[in-house]
């Protein structure tokens, strides 16, 4: 089930694309992976800029480039990916947000990263599929530190019932406040969404919780090594 943003979808200048069980790597995607640089998420907020096909990156949850033709991804299971674009094309980035990364500033590396040359308004962002508030349940510990953490937003938005963070609300809510254009937060749930065709596999996405879930009923269960989903864009050559 790809999703489509409206966003990036009216911009000329790019391919685009969110993986899912089917294609975890999109197809629009795949003619470019050759291009794709090199980098080890972390759950870091260390953003790179890219100037060649293939560049070693080392640890890095953010990408940036200007170049045509490179493909910019991030890997994700539950965790945010996030699409950046200007409104013309001609310059793209990725970022990699999980809830340590939210709570420790990627978003506002990128925004700062963006803003040394131009202003926020004239870029879109695009939250892809990622855990929503409808399943992400989590520790008593880390709501609190939720709520603590981000004093700026209201306590409904970061946690629309006890346990449950909305990271997607949350994201879109920080990158409306730093100053971009317009902000895309549409994407379906990784954990809960069905596949809609009849045939294949049962659930949309790979997802890290699920699969935590269902590996802890039944140790035999496979794990979501090299299942993670591609999501990514590059400015077309
Ligand atoms: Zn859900």
């Amino acid at each position: 089930m790809p999703y489509h943003s409206p966003l990036l979808s009216a911009i000329p200048a790019l391919a685009y694309g969110f993986g899912s069980k089917q294609a975890l790597m999109p197809t629009a995607l795949q003619p470019y992976r050759a291009s794709s640089p090199e980098k080890k998420q972390v759950h870091g907020t260390r953003i790179v800029e890219i100037t060649h096909a293939a560049q070693l990156c080392g640890d890095a949850d953010g990408l940036f480039t200007r170049q045509p033709g490179i493909l910019l991804t991030v890997l994700t299971a539950d965790c945010l990916p996030v699409l950046f674009s200007r409104r013309d094309g001609n310059a793209i980035g990725v970022v990699h947000a999980g809830w340590r990364g939210l709570l420790d500033g990627i978003l506002e590396r990128m925004a700062e990263r963006i803003a040394q040359e131009e202003p926020l308004e004239e870029w879109v962002a695009v939250i892809g599929p990622a855990a929503h508030a409808c399943c992400y349940q989590v520790s008593d510990e880390l709501a609190g530190t939720f709520l603590q953490r981000l004093p700026e937003l209201p306590a409904q938005q970061v946690m629309p019932r006890p346990r449950y963070l909305d990271l997607p609300g949350i994201a879109a809510a920080k990158l409306q406040a730093l100053g971009f254009g317009a902000v895309d937060n549409g994407a379906p749930c990784t954990i809960c969404t069905l596949n809609p065709a009849a045939d294949g596999p049962r659930y949309a996405f790979t997802s890290f919780r699920r699969n935590s879930h269902r590996q802890a009923a039944d140790p035999a269960h496979p794990g979501i090594r090299g299942r993670n989903q591609y999501s990514g864009l590059v400015i077309l050559p």
